[in-house]
């Protein structure tokens, strides 16, 4: 590992005076990643591969998760307090919230339990979607806004938002509904009119265009995940001139937030060393 000063004189000198945690460099990081994202397993790739001590944690929401090159534990904390307890049993010492930008339970109970630990927090995001030339994109703040904005004559939805979500849209029950799921639904879709299709990202344009044709879709609703492995909707969307419906990210409080694996390895420390590529 190389000193703090070491770290100050490489290529990213703003990056690590503002971000590099205060920890003894004799002191090992051992680091906690929330994960459940492309972003995450391409960080735990990068920790695995510079032997960065560190496990993985799944919330456990998906029947297979990905393996992961990391030791892997499966399910919630139990809240913040049992998070805090978590990070002290296991001598935590880095705290990486690499989580969905909608799993906003689960990155506020991160930021007040590092706080409450000790331990310092970063989280590696995906910067938001933003439209582009072509795209008919309405923009609500959050999911009831999205099931009020659905109001109206029946339309064919593609409802590309995961399996959390769907019990709200039976308020708007005229529509017919493509769902789009990682798993077989293991319990009634309450949508009277639904067709769903599993499947499990990345996805690509060619694919999800044919989506949109064989479902003859007029609009799509879309979490603003950010990132390439969902963004193939919105491209087709485009081609086709479909009407995009996005929901906006839910706030959170401040934190340390970077959208790079190379900056997660320069705030442990160990960027500089490693010869990361930035974007990994
Ligand atoms: P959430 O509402 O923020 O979290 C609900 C609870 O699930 C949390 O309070 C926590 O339980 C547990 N949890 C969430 N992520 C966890 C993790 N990585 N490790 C251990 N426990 C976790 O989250 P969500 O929206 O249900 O998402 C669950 C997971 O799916 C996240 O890890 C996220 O990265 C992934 N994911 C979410 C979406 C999405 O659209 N929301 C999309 C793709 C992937 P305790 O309070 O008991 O600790």
């Amino acid at each position: 590992m190389v000193s703090h000063a070491g770290l100050r004189d490489s290529s990213m000198p703003d990056l690590h005076h503002k971000l590099l945690p205060r920890v003894s460099p004799k002191h090992a990081p051992n680091v906690l990643v929330l994960g459940g994202t492309t972003e995450a397993g391409a960080l735990a790739q990068a920790l695995a591969a510079s032997g960065i001590r560190a496990c993985y944690s799944y919330a456990g929401r998906v029947q297979t998760p990905r393996p992961q090159p990391l030791p892997t534990r499966v399910g919630g904390f139990g809240g913040v307090a049992g998070l805090v307890r978590y990070l002290a049993d296991e001598r935590i010492t880095h705290l990486i919230d690499a989580t969905h930008p909608f799993a906003a339970r689960m990155s506020a109970n991160a930021i007040v339990a590092a706080r409450q630990a000790g331990v310092p927090l970063i989280a590696l995001t995906r910067p938001a979607w933003t439209a582009q030339a072509g795209d008919r994109w309405q923009t609500v703040a959050d999911m009831p806004s999205a099931v009020a904005a659905l109001g109206g004559a029946p339309r064919r939805v593609l409802l590309a938002l995961g399996r959390m979500h769907l019990a709200e849209f039976a308020a708007q029950p005229q529509h017919h509904y493509v769902l789009r799921l990682v798993d077989p639904p293991a319990a009634p879709i309450p949508l009277p009119d639904h067709h769903v299709v599993v499947d499990r990202g990345p996805f690509d344009v060619a694919g999800d265009l044919a989506l949109l044709q064989r479902h003859r879709i007029e609009l799509v609703v879309s979490k603003n995940a950010g990132g390439e492995g969902a963004s193939a909707k919105l491209a087709a969307a485009r081609q086709l001139g479909v009407p995009v419906l996005m929901v906006q990210r839910p706030v959170l409080p401040a934190r340390t937030e970077v959208h790079e694996v190379a900056a997660v390895l320069a705030w442990l420390g160990h960027g500089a060393t490693l010869g990361v590529a930035r974007g990994v």
